[in-house]
């Protein structure tokens, strides 16, 4: 029987990388003797085996919403699952698109995959992957049982928070998402809520940095959430732990881990986790 934990693979919010300390969004979740993936950012693959996970033994691989940095590895995932001798089924639950996305590695991959069926007797991965297609309300019935709420992340349409429970256990993932308050009923009583968080004060330093207009400011205020508001969902929610996560900004220096604990404590009293690549939280 495995422990139920969650780990954090990636921790930094975007696609860009300046760094290997922090890689982009990528969760897992060990719950009810599976092994579930939560968003596959770059450099999934290599964090799972980090995080001790045998590739073929993935269940259940769940995408919040299709932006690059939640998405760009999982064919690459699934492919290197596959060569690493997947040989069950493995359900993939996504956003409208994501039948569309894996066509298309498929079809990118289509000479090597078909060279490994003939030439290496591999089943079809084509076959071994069902891709579920899902939207707000109940996703997956049980073990665990999953349910979906749909977040406000401009220009996305979208993007769902997911609420993953079992044996009296509750996970929530925020996903990326402006300020919600329906947040906090939604993951009322979880013993862990992953929220995204972004520093306010932080965000001109990178405007700077990466040379970038205005316009991604205007992004980032538009469709993400500032550290203080994170802890008015955490209060409202009243969980049992708040991590931080999909950190904006994170410079090639990294994060003062004090500036943003300084910052949640303005609204949030409670226990409080800054993610980092490999973070792990075992059930209590
Ligand atoms: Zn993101
Ligand atoms: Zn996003």
């Amino acid at each position: 029987m495995t422990v139920d934990r969650l780990v954090i693979l990636g921790s930094k919010g975007g696609p860009s990388l300046r760094t290997t300390t922090r890689m982009p969004t990528s969760n897992l979740l060990e719950i009810a003797g599976k092994v579930c993936v939560v968003d596959c950012g770059l450099g999934v693959t290599s964090r799972l085996v980090d995080a001790g996970i045998k590739l073929a033994e993935i269940d259940y691989i769940f995408i919040t919403h299709l932006h690059s940095d939640h998405i760009l590895e999982l064919g690459p995932l699934l492919h290197t699952a596959w060569t690493t001798n997947l040989n069950k089924r493995i359900t993939i639950f996504g956003p409208a698109g994501t039948t569309e996305y894996l066509d298309h590695f498929y079809q990118s991959l289509q000479f090597d995959i078909d060279l490994r069926i003939d030439d290496e007797g591999r089943p079809d991965l084509r076959e071994l992957v069902l891709i579920r297609e899902y939207g707000e309300g109940l996703v997956l019935a049980d073990t665990p049982r999953v349910t979906a709420l749909k977040v406000p992340h401009p220009p996305v349409e979208e993007c769902y928070a997911l609420k993953m429970e079992h044996g009296g256990w509750k996970v929530t993932f925020g996903a990326d998402t402006a300020y919600f308050t329906p947040l906090m009923e939604f993951a009322r009583g979880s013993d862990i809520l992953i929220h995204e968080a972004m520093l306010a004060s932080g965000i001109e330093e990178l405007i700077r940095i990466t040379n970038s207009a205005k316009s991604l400011e205007k992004h980032l205020f538009a469709s993400h959430t500032t550290v203080e508001d994170v802890g008015r969902i955490a209060h409202g929610a009243g969980v049992e732990l708040l991590v931080l996560n999909h950190l904006v900004p994170v410079t090639p220096k990294g994060i003062n881990e004090q500036e943003w604990l300084d910052e949640i404590a303005k609204t949030w009293k409670g226990k409080t986790v800054i993610a980092r690549d490999g973070l792990e939280i075992r059930r209590q």
